[in-house]
């Protein structure tokens, strides 16, 4: 008789079907409400990072498309602005609900696109992108609240880039708070990513928005380039890496055109003694491993405090050990697959130069597919916080553990970074938080949790991190003109 000692847990694979996902071969700009063949711009491969299998043929904007994309818009603005903004308000409601019926179909792209896990485009990204519609829907008829009463008038034309990490969330971000304030806008999404933008586009098209009042022009880093020095644009909208923030801002000097940066992070998250260990160690599980780690706000610097230190760890590599990392459509898949070859490349370089720096590392045994880019969960000790990988952000699954013995030196260490986009404190202690909350350098700072997002607040950096806020009333903002 065989007598059963343990328990063994296996999970089957449990993928999600793509059999309702109907994608085009082809698709083109969207300019005008319609999808256009481009002027004078290419037509590149989307790929999925799982497989390396092209998934669809998406046209690039060049300069005679953009400046269409802005003729449209700037044709379209004034009836767009001159709308009641309760009408306004309405078709933001159709958006919304449109994105809730597509919603399976938009988490199966964009996990396919960026390879993310599916649990995660399913109950993150595609709720919270139909959330911010929702939420700037019911402010269209209320802009002059958002702005303690003042009048208000629209910033006019637009223009709009977002990064590949979260695409249909980012262009959420950008165009629900652009639209109900009266402008009209012209997205950029990334060139990895475009897909659940143009589906958006279709869903703009089903919302039976006015011609116009968005175009969505795919490219790379040449049509962003080029979007920037388009003439006729208003004010400006970036998400993405502070590099390219800082050329933009630069391109953009001394002219009357408003601008707003979401650059990048290395933030801290930060464990004391007293916080409950178990409770911290999912939250830095969630900080950093959530979306493979490509979070601007990912939790990439851990200071722990000494006392805790060796027990934190311990618990936190145990708990990395029972990641699934694997196909992204897996509904078990916790971590999936690196976005490019390009960002793979990059985090096998930082780590490297972490290790050659004196830092210990430690990386997870797990099976991945052949092919596909894949970066296994991985946890830096003996980091110094002068080493590249406690100061560059890597955007990737990998963790930086630091340690600090008192509160003051936590705060100087979580401070010392030319970044200041995200924090978290653990602690069961209220009063210390608040504390320590208000001496960082963070623009969002979480307590006893992480990477939780809301439309209604706001969201934004400090320092190197960039300016501008994005969600709730603080989002209004940016795209008003306040009299
Ligand atoms: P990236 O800066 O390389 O690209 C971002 C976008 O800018 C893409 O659409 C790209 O095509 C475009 N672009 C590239 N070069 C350009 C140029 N010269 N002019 C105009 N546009 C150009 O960043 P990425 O690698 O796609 O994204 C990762 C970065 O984004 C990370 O640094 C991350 O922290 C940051 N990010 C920030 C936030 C935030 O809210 N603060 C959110 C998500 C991502």
């Amino acid at each position: 008789m065989s007598v059963r000692t343990k328990i063994v847990w296996e999970y089957a694979p449990a993928p999600e079907s793509t059999d309702h996902v109907r994608l085009r071969e082809d698709y083109g700009l969207f300019i005008g409400g319609e999808f256009r063949a481009p002027l004078d711009g290419r037509r590149e491969p989307t790929i999925n990072p799982a497989t390396e299998e092209p998934i669809a043929q998406v046209a690039w904007a060049g300069e005679a498309d953009l400046r269409a994309a802005v003729e449209a818009a700037r044709g379209a603005q004034s009836a767009w602005a001159a709308l009641p903004g309760r009408e306004r308000g309405k078709y933001l409601f159709r958006i919304a609900r449109l994105i809730q019926e597509r919603a399976r179909e938009l988490a199966v792209v964009e996990t396919m696109d960026g390879g993310k896990p599916l649990r995660e485009s399913r109950d993150v990204d595609v709720p919270l992108a139909a959330a911010h519609f929702f939420h700037y829907a019911g402010w269209a008829d209320k802009l002059s609240y958002g702005v303690g009463g003042r009048s208000v008038a629209p910033m006019g034309v637009v223009g709009q880039i977002v990064p590949w990490n979260f695409p249909l969330l980012m262009a959420a971000w950008k165009l629900a708070p652009a639209l109900a304030c009266g402008n009209t806008a012209i997205l950029k999404p990334a060139e990895t990513t475009p897909l659940t933008a143009l589906l958006l586009a279709e869903i703009i098209q089903e919302a039976e928005l006015p011609a116009g009042v968005v175009a969505i022009v795919p490219g790379d880093g040449a049509t962003g380039a080029a979007l920037v020095r388009s003439e006729g644009i208003d004010k400006f909208a970036f998400t993405g890496s502070t590099g390219v923030g800082r050329d933009i801002q630069a391109a953009l000097a001394g002219k009357k055109i408003g601008l707003t940066l979401e650059l990048g992070g290395k933030s801290a998250n930060i464990v004391f003694e007293d916080a409950a260990l178990d409770q911290a160690v999912e939250g830095i599980v969630n900080g950093i491993f959530f979306n493979q780690g490509h979070v601007c706000c990912a939790g990439s610097r851990l200071f722990i405090q000494e006392s805790v230190a060796d027990e934190v760890v311990t618990k936190l590599w145990d708990r990395m050990g029972r990641l699934r990392v694997g196909d992204p459509l897996d509904k078990n898949t916790d971590v999936g697959a690196i976005n490019s070859a390009e960002q793979l490349e990059r985090i096998e370089a930082l780590v490297a130069a972490g290790e050659e720096e004196g830092a210990v590392r430690r990386s997870i045994a797990c099976d991945v597919p052949e092919r596909g880019y894949w970066f296994a969960p991985t946890l830096l000790t003996e980091v110094s916080p002068a080493h590249r990988v406690a100061v560059e952000e890597i955007f990737g699954p990998v963790v930086s553990v630091l340690t600090f013995r008192t509160q003051a030196e936590a705060i100087e260490k979580a401070n010392n970074s030319r970044y200041g986009l995200a924090a978290g404190i653990w602690t069961d202690k209220g009063a210390k938080a608040f504390e320590v909350a208000s001496a960082l350098q963070a623009g969002v700072i979480w307590q006893n949790t992480y990477n939780h997002f809301d439309p209604t607040a706001a969201f934004g950096g400090y320092k190197e991190s960039g300016f501008g806020r994005e969600g709730g009333p603080a989002g209004l903002r940016p795209y008003l003109r306040v009299s």
